[in-house]
This record gives C-alpha cells, structure tokens and sequence, in this order.
C-alpha cells in the first residue's frame, strides 16, 4: 500500500491552511517555527530541503505540536524555545514568555554598568532567567544572583544556566523578591534589575487569550495599580544596594512616570528608557545611599 509522501513544503501548506482556519493570526510563521522545531531544520532549510519526506517521529511531534497551537497556545511555549538578545531559551508553561522589551530593559542596564569591572547584580523575578543569563553572557565579569517565587521558574532558569554554560556565575534561588539572597550581599550590589509582575489586576482578565489563557498570571498580576513589585523592589532594594549602584526596571507605560517620581525619594538620576513602540516601560534611577 502506498502513502503519500509528506514532504516538508507538503507539510508547510497544510499547517499554514490548518491554523489558518483556526484564526491565527499568523499561520505562515506559525507553521514555519513548528516544523523547525519538528524537524531541527532552520527556517531557510525549509525552503531549502522542501522536497525532504518527514520522518514518522518528526510527523508525530508536528501533529502532536499543530494541535497545541491550534487550541491557541504561545508559539514558544508549543516549540519550548525563545531568543532573547543573544540566547535561545528554553520556556514552558509556568514561566513568562521573555519580551522584546525586556531586551532593552537589559540593554540599558548594560549601559549603566559601562566598564565597572565584576559587577554583581540580581534579576529579581527571574523567570526564564532571561534577564540573569543575558548580562552574565554580555557582561563576562558580571556575578549575577536570580531570584523568583515560582519553583517552576527557577528550575527552568538553572536548567537553562546549565545549558548555556553560565551556571557558574548565575546563582539561581527560590524566594519572595530578595528573601532567597544571601544575606552577606547586604549593601554590596552594584545592580538590581526586575520585570516584575506589572499589569495592574482588574485588566489581566482582559490580556489577549494567548497571554491570560497560558501564562502565569503570577507573574503579570501587579495588583491594584500595578505598582506592589515595584514600590516593594525599590524599598527592598536600599538594603541590597551598594550606595551608587543602579535600579532597572520594567514597567507599564500608563504607571511608569508615577513610578519614577515615587523613585525620586531614594534614588538619583532618576530616568525612564522607551521601547522599540516609543512607549515609556522603564525607569532607572541610582541609589543615593543611607543617610
Ligand atoms: N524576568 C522574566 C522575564 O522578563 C520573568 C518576568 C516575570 O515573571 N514577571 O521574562
């Protein structure tokens, strides 16, 4: 009995034409990034090696991973991977899907950090590790220490430490905001640096379906006004932070300039960074010491 082959530009269209009719709104890159992932093809490969049959394994995982898309789960969580500045990333459900703006939130912190030699920071709400693991890459000397509540966001940033080799200077511990740092990092950091939960509660029911239907909502939810992380990170953080040394953090455009004027009691150079959008998301400010 013959079967017809499945080749990949046959298994491309049909994905595309499948997700298309369950509304994704982009059924191409969807399809694309699904059978990369089935098949460790890169997208150009695709294209290239078009005529290639499928392996009953690879045809297996692209049904299993259609069906999981098709029910309007996130991309990154169906393929389990994101970029992010220099990296890929391993995400799961449990952990935030890394954001292009958080980028610059690194970005930016990388600025401030110029040529400081062994800088040590710590990623507050670590998640993925995205934030921890970028600046321990881009930043060779950095010590980075990367806190978060949820288990399952620690294991998934040490694992994705391991994986990118960087486990020896990213420290990765379960905790309530500072609670899981050593206390000998008292008053030593030059860093502190979070994209906390930031959307203020009685709009996370209102988030698109892919984001308040699949990811944590621990870790989008910043209470009443959006603002509890922070007003917590910015007090905590006095304890934490050499005097001189640097906050960073990510916030929502419509709390960001209250943010900042609430900064301007214990910090200087207070100042609020745009996103790729032009939208203000983040506030970096230094720490004027104790008085
Ligand atoms: N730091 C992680 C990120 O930026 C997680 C943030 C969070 O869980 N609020 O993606």
């Amino acid at each position: 009995m013959s079967e017809r082959v499945w080749t990949v530009k046959a298994a491309l269209d049909w994905t595309q034409e499948f997700l298309a009719e369950r509304s994704d709104e982009h059924p191409r890159r969807s399809a694309e990034w699904l059978l990369s992932a089935a098949t460790g093809l890169s997208r150009l490969e695709l294209y290239a090696y078009h005529d290639r049959p499928l392996a009953p394994e690879e045809r297996t995982v692209l049904r299993e991973s259609v069906r999981r898309r098709a029910a309007g789960e996130p991309l990154q969580y169906v393929t389990g991977e994101v970029a992010f500045r220099h990296l890929v990333l391993k995400v799961r459900p449990g952990v935030l899907i890394p954001r292009p703006e958080t980028e610059i939130l690194v970005g930016e912190l990388l600025v401030e950090l110029g040529s400081m030699g062994a800088p040590i920071i710590a990623d507050i709400c670590t998640g993925s590790g995205c934030i921890a693991l970028s600046l321990a890459q881009e930043k060779t000397d950095a010590r980075v220490w990367a806190t978060d509540i949820s288990q399952v966001a620690v294991d998934v940033a040490a694992e994705n430490a391991q994986r990118l080799g960087l486990a020896d200077r990213v420290g990765v511990a379960v905790g309530d905001l500072f609670e899981a740092l050593p206390v000998e990092l008292l008053g030593t950091l030059d860093a502190v640096i979070s994209n906390p939960p930031y959307i203020p509660s009685s709009d996370v029911p209102d988030l698109p379906r892919e984001v308040a239907g699949f990811e944590p909502h621990l870790a989008l939810d910043g209470g009443p006004d959006g603002l509890d992380f922070f007003r917590r990170l910015i007090g905590d953080a006095r304890a934490w932070l050499k005097p001189g040394g640097v906050i960073a953090i990510e916030l929502d455009e419509r709390m960001v300039r209250i943010a900042a004027q609430e900064a301007q009691e214990w910090y200087e150079e207070v100042r609020v960074v745009s996103d790729l959008a032009g939208r203000d998301r983040i506030v970096v400010a230094r720490f004027a010491g104790r008085p």
